[in-house]
């Protein structure tokens, strides 16, 4: 088919021992650790989860130089278990959830910490605080066919050498069942999708040269310097 402009590249995260995942969207959970909910002032007991996105190509690969984004002097680190959909559906329930997953990364939901303040406060959407270009990391993807379904083990965050951000993923609020079929209740999940699943306490501003290597038991690292 000819198309009136250049076809748009498709976004791909690397899996370990297969062929590029292609990214369709990406959501993200908000508030899925106590801890973390906490920190923000909210109360963590068990409300309903909630949702944002970002763009499918805000996707950046390990081992790459981020720039610090414009618009923002409080550009945060949050670490993150990442689910990516092998297959899709609707009002899925909780026991057939893992059914759809493909795979797990580790990623960073890159915030712009101040102008999300800004729109809390004046109750705009987050878009642009936290759906910008280049604001979601991505490390390479492990099977789930071949390391299984984590729901457990150690997740943090290291800037510069020195921890960050720490907690385990028996802590989330929701699990990784809970929140895809709780997803799905609002939208119909595809392949290609990818859920960020929230981050652990601990999430502060990083700055120009500072190097962030996060990580999750069983998966592949993830590193990125900023620029
Ligand atoms: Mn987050």
């Amino acid at each position: 088919m000819k198309f009136a402009i250049p076809l748009p590249e498709v976004t791909t995260v690397p899996v370990v021992g297969g062929d590029p995942f292609p990214v369709r969207r990406i959501y993200c959970v908000g508030r899925n650790y106590a801890a973390h909910a906490r920190e923000m002032g909210h109360d963590p007991n068990r409300e309903e989860p909630f949702f944002f996105m970002k763009p499918a190509d805000a996707i950046v690969p390990t081992d790459t130089v981020v720039p610090y984004p414009s618009k923002t002097s409080d550009y945060h680190h949050e670490i993150e278990l990442v689910v990516a959909l092998g297959k899709g559906g609707s009002n899925v329930p909780v026991e057939k959830a893992l059914g759809l997953v493909y795979g797990y990364a580790v990623g960073l939901d890159m915030t712009r910490r101040d102008l999300q303040s800004v729109a809390k406060k004046m109750s705009r959407p987050w878009d642009l605080s936290k759906g910008f270009d280049q604001s979601a990391p991505c490390a390479p993807l492990s099977l789930a066919s071949k390391i299984g379904h984590p729901d457990k083990g150690e997740i943090w965050l290291k800037v510069n050498g020195e921890v960050r951000q720490h907690g385990d993923l028996s802590d989330l609020i929701w699990n990784i069942s809970e929140t895809i079929a709780y997803l799905s209740n609002f939208v119909e999940l595809a392949p290609g999708d990818l859920i960020f699943t929230g981050t652990p306490e601990g999430v502060g501003a990083v700055n120009k040269g500072d190097v962030l290597e996060g990580h999750v038991d069983g998966l592949t690292n993830l590193t990125v310097t900023i620029g």
